[in-house]
Order: C-alpha cells, then structure tokens, then sequence
C-alpha cells in the first residue's frame, strides 16, 4: 500500500508521516518512510538545489520529477514489490499545488510529466488543511524558513487552492483532513481511515 501525505507547509504533516509510519510498524508490518523532494541520495541533493536557489518554473518542475523518478524506481516501486507499505510525505500532488497553482504553471504540462514518468498513483493520500494564519503560528516556532516558506499571502492561498482542486477532482484517493484541531483529534481520524485501509 502507498500512503501519501500533502498539504501547505505548516499543516502538520511531516509530525503525521512520523505517526502513521509508527502505528503501521506496531501492527507488524514492513514500512518504508520517505519523503520528496528527496527519499534518496540524489533525490535530497536535487532538494537542497531546489529549496536554496530560485530558478526558472521549468526548470524547478522538472528538477522535481527528476527527484521523484529516480524515487519511484528505486525506493518507492521497489519496497511496494516486495509488499511494503510505503509513507511518503508529498509526493506529485505537491508540484499540482506549489508548481502548478503556487507559481502558476497550471495543472497540464504537470499532467504531461505525471504520464511520462508511468509511475502509480497512492492508495491513500491525506491532505492536511489549514488557513494562512495556522499556517504561519507554527511556522514562526519552527525551523529556518526555505524559499517556498518565505513566499506571501498570495502563493499561499493558490497553493492551498491547488490541493483543494486536487482533492475535488480525486474524491476516492484525497481526504482533506482539518489540521486545525489538535494532534490527537487528527491522529483519530487517520487511525480510523488506516483501519479501513488495512482491512
Ligand atoms: O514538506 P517539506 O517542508 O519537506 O517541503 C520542502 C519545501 O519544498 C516546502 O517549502 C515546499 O513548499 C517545497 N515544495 C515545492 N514543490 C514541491 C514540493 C515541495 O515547492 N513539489
């Protein structure tokens, strides 16, 4: 099974891949953690490069899929293979949202990328939801902001609203999880929607 998580930064997820990794491991089974951009020798390279520089949308976009083929093919396809459930925190419903919607390049020439890498899609993914101002409260505690942190208001919302598109047009696949209520209010949700998942 292929579980990913998505949503703007701040939201909570990376704390929620951690979790879900960890209850999935309880019950016994092999799981595999990862994350994008990165998830690999190469692929965390291509995320340094990434989050430090600004460059052209073309190029970010296609850095992207580079990391993420060279993810799918040797950490992701694999350990699905051999019947691993694999966490991924984001994944390409990320580049709809910051590529295609934060910086405007729109949802088909990411379409065009998503064919040509064949890869498969998740069983499950969990969109963690927050308005801006959630969003920037946990920020401001956090780490150093990167590049895409830093962006305004208006590349906040298009994002979002990326994701929102993204959950509409994939009713089966996208859950949107209301990320405001506490950690264990979320943590019951995705508890009750990965006892489906392992049924
Ligand atoms: O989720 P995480 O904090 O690891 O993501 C790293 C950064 O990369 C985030 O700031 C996110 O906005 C950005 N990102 C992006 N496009 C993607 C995936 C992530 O701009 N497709």
């Amino acid at each position: 099974r292929f579980i990913t998580l998505e949503g703007v930064d701040g939201a909570g997820k990376s704390t929620h891949t951690v979790w879900i990794a960890d209850f999935l491991r309880a019950r016994g089974l092999d799981v595999v953690s990862t994350r994008e951009p990165g998830g690999t020798p190469l692929g965390e390279k291509l995320r340094a490069l990434v989050l430090a520089d600004p460059m052209g949308l073309d190029t970010e976009t296609l850095l992207m899929f580079a990391a993420r083929c060279e993810h799918a093919r040797l950490v992701i396809e694999p350990a699905l293979a051999r019947g691993a459930w694999v966490v991924c925190d984001r994944y390409t419903d990320a580049t709809y949202a910051y590529q295609g919607g934060g910086r405007g390049l729109g949802a088909e020439r990411i379409a065009v990328l998503e064919d040509w890498m064949r890869a498969g899609q998740p069983d499950r993914t969990w969109l963690f939801d927050v308005p801006l101002e959630v969003a920037r409260a946990r920020l401001a505690d956090a780490r150093q902001p990167d590049r895409f942190e830093r962006e305004g208001a208006a590349f906040f919302e298009r994002t979002r609203a990326a994701y929102h598109a993204r959950a509409a047009a994939n009713p089966d696949r996208i859950r949107i999880v209301d990320s405001t209520r506490s950690i264990a209010e979320v943590r019951a949700a995705l508890e009750a929607g990965l006892r489906d998942l392992l049924e």
